[in-house]
């Protein structure tokens, strides 16, 4: 069974290692194939996942606002139980403005994380989270900064940073 850093030492861990982490998103943009560096997140994201209880963590909801598409907000009315405008005043900062149709939350932690670990919104999670931390995701050649940012939030985004650097022998090689 896999040992995962804990919630709490990520952010200096992610502090700590930020040249090296650095150095090393440099040395995969010049050394490695797009497809095999997409083949080892994905490997990675998926067995590493299996193990992990996000519901214990949830530090993405609690260290981001939700990031909610306009497209959504009728659905997430209907799943609440609330009108579309009720929706619009409790929950979304609609004076910010939206980013491509998607809106943040008034509040972080996100305005949806229930207290045990569960997303309000249930099946109508938006993507964006669905997918976080994008690790099995294709293109993470050319989203290795979003990757840095995301292994000083998420427990798992870091342990598979970490054995990407282990895998191609990255630690071996700066000795
Ligand atoms: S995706 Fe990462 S940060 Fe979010 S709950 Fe799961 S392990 Fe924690
Ligand atoms: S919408 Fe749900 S999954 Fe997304 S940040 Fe908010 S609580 Fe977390």
């Amino acid at each position: 069974m896999k040992e995962f850093i804990s919630v709490d030492k990520l952010a200096y861990y992610a502090r700590r290692n930020e040249k090296k982490n650095l150095q090393f998103r440099i040395w995969l943009k010049t050394h490695v194939d797009e497809e095999d560096l997409d083949e080892r997140c994905r490997r990675l994201h998926d067995e590493y996942f299996a193990q992990y209880d996000c519901s214990k963590c949830r530090n993405c909801c609690k260290s981001c606002h939700g990031y909610i598409p306009e497209e959504d907000f009728q659905k997430d009315a209907d799943h609440l139980g609330i009108s579309r405008e009720e929706f619009i005043e409790k929950y979304i900062d609609i004076e910010k403005g939206g980013d491509e149709g998607n809106y943040d939350t008034k509040h972080m932690p996100c305005d949806f994380l229930n207290e045990d670990g569960a997303c309000m919104l249930g099946e109508n999670k938006p993507e964006a989270c669905v997918k976080y931390p994008y690790t099995a995701e294709p293109g993470r050649l050319w989203a290795l900064y979003s990757m840095i940012d995301n292994i000083a939030v998420c427990p798992v985004a870091y342990e598979i940073f970490e054995e990407l650097k282990r895998e191609y022998g990255f630690n071996r090689r700066r000795k």
